[in-house]
């Protein structure tokens, strides 16, 4: 039995969180078991009537709620500083469900939303071309370094849509993929706040281990797991924040929309997440030693590594842990020549992820954000010859030897 109250929790620090964190008195297994299962036994007519109605507390379907989908829940809102959490199926389902829920229609009034323009192309192409088919309509922020422009995009939100919509949240992926801009997350809260919407944070790619955007003013925190949090092994995503409305979320749209993760992906992430801090640190410091030994090659136009250029002292002060191990870097050349580096490294693996133990490249102007048109791509920074490269837990000296060839 768990030998404290999560009541207690606040006192423990992140590695031991990762490990403990969401566990009750009531834990009696030393490891969590998977509930395989799609239903449980409701038990008497009555209980089952009142778990239905929401008058009672326990496990009903699985696309409703699971024990070991539960027990991923309470670990990830503790590491995460959050209230609650909402486990789903990706990354994608936890961001469009909160978009969706967020920008709902109320008092006849259909909503939009105002987001940074560095986004995953995944993300920008649900903001840019699904969210406006259903009346959702989206401002790209132009510089999101520049909280003036936070301001102005929300001023041009109201004005420039016939009919007009009304702002719901805002929306901020920190760092962002690929390029790593690392933003004034308390900031861009403030300007929300000052216009009475929400901020969402997009934490991908800091995890709880570098940055809590939760304690920074951020009022919900979304993940995809698929990265860093399970090691690559599987997909998966979340949503944090205050206790109300993610039950509310859970009870209403993600009950009927059923984008639920499997309680197996879910014992997964809980063995990955054990090592998040360890894993960190190790992706953070091959990160910087890649970038450091890129900047100073010939052939290397330029890196995006937030350790690296005019912004860096700024970025130290923002993300005191450490940026992870995602960076980018242009090659002279253009696409062809960052074609040939990537089919002649040896070590990397040319694989669309980020997060893994292994050092994974691709192209993002091909792959990842191919589906944007070039202007886009290009006011977004992602120009043909960058190479993106997630930094794996490998020996530093191997993997520099390997881009260096
Ligand atoms: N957010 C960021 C920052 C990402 O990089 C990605 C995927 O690359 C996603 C969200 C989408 O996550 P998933 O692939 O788990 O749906």
């Amino acid at each position: 039995m768990a030998k404290w109250k999560s009541a207690k929790e606040h006192k423990l620090h992140a590695k031991t969180l990762e490990i403990h964190g969401g566990g009750s008195l009531y834990d009696t297994e030393l490891r969590i078991g998977v509930d395989r299962v799609a239903a449980y036994p409701l038990g008497s007519v009555g209980r089952g009537t009142k778990l239905f109605a929401g008058e009672e507390d326990g496990f009903i379907y699985s696309r409703i709620n699971n024990r070991t989908v539960d027990k991923l829940e309470r670990r990830l809102a503790s590491m995460e500083g959050a209230e609650a959490c909402l486990a789903t199926s990706s990354g994608m389902s936890a961001i469009t469900l909160l978009s969706l829920y967020l920008a709902r229609t109320r008092d006849n009034r259909k909503g939009g939303i105002v987001s940074s323009n560095r986004l995953y192309g995944g993300v920008f192409h649900l903001f840019h071309e699904i969210l406006p088919r259903l009346g959702i309509d989206v401002s790209f922020v132009g510089n999101p370094h520049d909280i003036d422009n936070w301001e102005y995009a929300n001023y041009w939100h109201k004005i420039g849509l016939d009919p007009p919509r009304a702002l719901r949240f805002f929306h901020l992926e920190n760092p962002s993929n690929p390029l790593i801009d690392v933003f004034d997350v308390g900031t861009i809260a403030e300007v929300a706040h000052k216009f009475e919407v929400p901020l969402v944070v997009d934490s991908t790619l800091a995890t709880p281990a570098l940055l809590k955007p939760l304690e920074l003013g951020a009022d919900f925190v979304v993940h995809s797991l698929s990265k860093y949090m399970g090691d690559g092994e599987v997909i998966g995503g979340a949503i944090l924040g205050k206790k109300d409305v993610i039950d509310d979320l859970k009870k209403t749209w993600f009950r009927d929309m059923g984008p639920c993760m499997s309680p197996d992906n879910a014992a997964i992430f809980l063995s990955h997440v054990e090592s998040l801090s360890v894993r960190m640190t190790e992706h953070c410091r091959n990160a910087e030693k890649v970038a450091k030994f890129l900047s100073r090659h010939e052939k290397v136009k330029q890196v995006f590594y937030p350790s690296v250029g005019v912004r860096s002292k700024r970025n130290k002060s923002l993300m005191t842990k450490g940026f992870g191990g995602l960076m980018a870097f242009e090659v002279k050349g253009g696409v062809k020549a960052a074609t040939k580096v990537i089919e002649n490294l040896k070590l990397f693996w040319h694989a669309p992820n980020i997060g893994e133990s292994r050092s994974l490249v691709l192209i993002p102007w091909l792959t990842t954000h191919g589906l944007m048109s070039d202007k886009d791509k290009s006011k977004a920074g992602i120009l043909p010859g960058v190479i993106r490269a997630s930094l794996g837990r490998e020996d530093d000296r191997d993997l520099c030897e390997d881009l260096g060839q």
